[in-house]
């Protein structure tokens, strides 16, 4: 076994270790069936190596984690447009990522400001408080869920509940699997939001009128972070940065164009909590977007 490969081994050891009742372990062992894994993790303190060089390397390993040939088995990803909108947001190479997240701190910090202070609908009548987001424009993935549930609300930072415990968990499962070769994944190098900074009484469904007096905020938050790739969590994200309805079912698996940035969809970790099932697409979806991520 060579020097890399026992050094996967050991994170996948280590990554199951923190396993729990959630089920995460599940993610592994699917992973471990089909897991097309690079070969090397370059240190990410040092200079990163020009994009294309690294998928080189990701697309040329089809072993599993055990080290055997992988059978190839994925379509390639379909990439659709989507109808465009006011802003370019134009991902910079991987390399490029510090200049974004320092010109993004300020912007980030304005619009949370404006939202913590927003009356716009109802909603701020019964939250505690607004929750703008978490995280930074660092690695270039952000995550976007629905709205915030109590947790959030009480605490004033999105998915820290269960099902935020679960997202935390998933992003520490593609770190400790080096799914990014090169980029350290963590809540603090991704940026999650929702598309709702208010959470709606009884955690309902956002209201049209919610979405449309909230999407500004992302759109602006999105605009400043200049994702590589943004993940959407659940239907409301995916239909409202796709722009099309559907199913999560039907939505996820392709790659799509939110302004300069891909955009994948996956399920929501509070679906994960209520049917284990999708965990394991959910796995594929993270993979679909580490390949995405390093791929112009
Ligand atoms: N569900 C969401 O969509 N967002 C959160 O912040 C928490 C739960």
């Amino acid at each position: 076994m060579s020097d890399e490969l026992a050094r996967i081994v050991r994170g996948v050891r280590r990554a199951l270790e923190l396993e729990d009742a959630s089920g995460i372990g599940e993610l592994f062992v699917a992973s471990a069936e089909r897991a097309r894994l690079s070969p090397a993790r370059t240190d990410p303190t040092s200079s990163p190596a020009p994009a294309a060089a690294q998928v080189e390397g990701a697309t040329k390993s089809e072993k599993d984690l055990f080290g055997h040939p992988v059978p190839k088995t994925a379509a390639p990803a379909v990439v659709e447009e989507t109808p465009q909108r006011s802003s370019d947001l134009a991902p910079a190479g991987i390399a490029g990522r510090g200049a974004i997240l320092k010109a993004s701190l300020p912007v980030l910090e304005q619009i949370a400001e404006e939202i913590r202070a927003c009356r716009q609908c109802g909603l701020c009548e019964t939250r505690t408080q607004a929750v703008p987001g978490v995280g930074s424009a660092a690695s270039g993935i952000v995550f976007v869920g629905e709205a915030p549930g109590a947790e959030e609300d009480r605490r004033g930072e999105p998915f820290v509940g269960r099902a935020g415990e679960l997202l935390t968990k998933i992003i520490q499962a593609m770190d400790e699997a080096h799914l990014v070769p090169g980029v350290s994944l963590s809540r603090e190098s991704v940026y999650i939001c929702n598309v709702l900074k208010c959470r709606p009484p009884e955690n309902r469904n956002p209201l049209p009128h919610e979405v449309e007096l909230c999407s500004p905020y992302l759109e602006r938050q999105l605009a400043a972070l200049q994702p590589r790739i943004i993940c959407c969590l659940g239907k409301f994200a995916a239909e409202l940065l796709v722009g099309a309805k559907g199913t999560i079912g039907a939505l996820r698996g392709k790659v799509y164009r939110y302004q300069g940035a891909k955009l994948i969809v996956t399920y929501h970790p509070a679906a994960c909590l209520r049917n284990p099932a999708y965990k394991r697409p959910v796995w594929e979806d993270m993979q679909l977007l580490a390949r995405e991520y390093l791929t112009d």
